[in-house]
């Protein structure tokens, strides 16, 4: 029986390096990144580590049990410097630690760097195989920088890694999604683990300024069903709405993250977690160098969820995971038939329950005896708290 999802799971504690530092920046991006910044790379990664050091001296530290440098584009970091950071984290024996890398930045000797660091999986941003699609949404690599890519990771001596496609743009059609699955599960080694994202268009993006290119959600809706309907014949079974894998393959550190364990993210724009108390540092590489330099906290948005809003967070997260929720989270009504599963206890989103995730999230409800849920704990929203940027 799955752990309830806002309790985490034992001794988990994830950490999280953010790397915000590309060499351009994709049409359809929002994340917290910027180009042009080399100059800033090894002092910001100093201050990450310093950061680190902070938190690990002062607590709240417990040893990693998963570490997850993201981006951004952590290939770009020169391998002593991928070094020095991944040596400053303190880690459980056994952690699970991921790196980030594009396939046209990968080299061989960062990735003989980070496997000598500790590092265990690498996340490869494919998007996709065709020239076409690539080009929409606004990549530079070309697919055969990927095959050379997968061929690195396995030269070097990665047990597993982990390629990202994203489903959706108007210039591709079934068929080149279809050839890109294809073409992914046919790579020497073979991804034992695939995230496909339906492209969105996220504000003050070019693809936001341009709605010929927007994508069309019953497409989407197609293409997700296409991409569970090959990885699981092949083998890579959800675990997540937007995740599949080989048994053995799923990302520890993002299952311990839906599961409601505690994490801490350094780094500019990082977001943390520790028991329902949820923050974020600011958002600029320059601003957050500045604020560690002068020993002033980087924090710039804090949140405490009281017990019943954390209890239905956690379901919620824990609604997106094949391990589902308790089944008296869900109305047995007609209106969820063929939307949710019920077995042994627990409902689990079928594949059109996961298309309609959040028409089903919005009726769930905390099971009695738990917090929010009759005979629970106090009710009541979260509280909100947000510095400036
Ligand atoms: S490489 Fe990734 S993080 Fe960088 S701009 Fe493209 S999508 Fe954004």
């Amino acid at each position: 029986m799955p752990t309830r999802a806002c309790e985490g799971v034992a001794g988990e504690f994830g950490v999280y390096v953010h790397i915000p530092f590309c060499t351009h920046r994709c049409d359809y991006c929002a994340f917290a990144t910027w180009t042009g910044r080399s100059a800033l790379v090894e002092p910001y990664v100093a201050a990450c580590i310093t950061e680190i050091c902070r938190a690990q001296a002062v607590g709240p530290w417990r040893p990693a049990t998963s570490v997850y440098v993201g981006g951004g584009t952590p290939s770009l970091l020169p391998p002593a410097l991928l070094t020095r950071l991944l040596d400053a984290i303190e880690r459980a024996p056994g952690a699970e630690v991921t790196v980030e890398a594009n396939p046209e930045t990968t080299t061989g000797e960062f990735l003989r760097a980070a496997r000598a660091a500790g590092v265990t999986r690498i996340s490869l941003g494919v998007q996709s195989l065709v020239t076409r699609v690539l080009a929409d949404l606004g990549r530079r690599h070309s697919p055969g920088s990927v095959a050379r890519a997968v061929g690195l990771v396995g030269e070097a001596g990665f047990a597993t890694y982990s390629v990202d496609v994203v489903y959706g743009s108007v210039a591709e059609n079934d068929d080149d999604l279809a050839a890109t699955l294809d073409g992914l599960l046919a790579l020497d080694p073979a991804p034992p683990h695939v995230s496909a994202y339906a492209l969105t268009v996220e504000p003050g993006t070019p693809l936001a300024r341009d709605p010929a290119r927007h994508p069309d959600d019953d497409t989407e809706a197609d293409r997700y069903e296409l991409v569970d309907e090959m990885l699981g014949t092949a083998g890579l079974d959800w675990y997540e709405i937007s995740n599949w894998a080989r048994p053995g393959h799923e990302c520890r550190h993002n299952l311990a993250c839906w599961r409601g364990a505690d994490y801490l993210g350094f780094g500019c724009a990082a977001h943390s977690h520790l028991a329902g108390h949820r923050f974020a540092n600011v958002a600029s590489p320059e601003r957050y160098i500045d604020r560690v330099r002068d020993g002033v906290p980087a924090v710039a948005m804090s949140e405490r969820l009281d017990p019943a809003a954390r209890e239905l967070e956690s379901l919620q997260l824990a609604l997106r995971t094949r391990d589902g929720v308790p089944a008296a989270a869900l109305p047995d009504s007609g209106e969820l038939a063929g939307l949710v599963a019920r077995r042994a206890g627990r409902a689990v989103l079928t594949r059109r329950g996961r298309l309609l995730a959040n028409e089903v999230a919005i009726r769930l409800q905390p099971p009695p005896g738990t917090a929010g849920g009759p005979g629970g704990g106090a009710s009541g929203r979260a509280c909100a708290h947000a510095a400036g940027g």
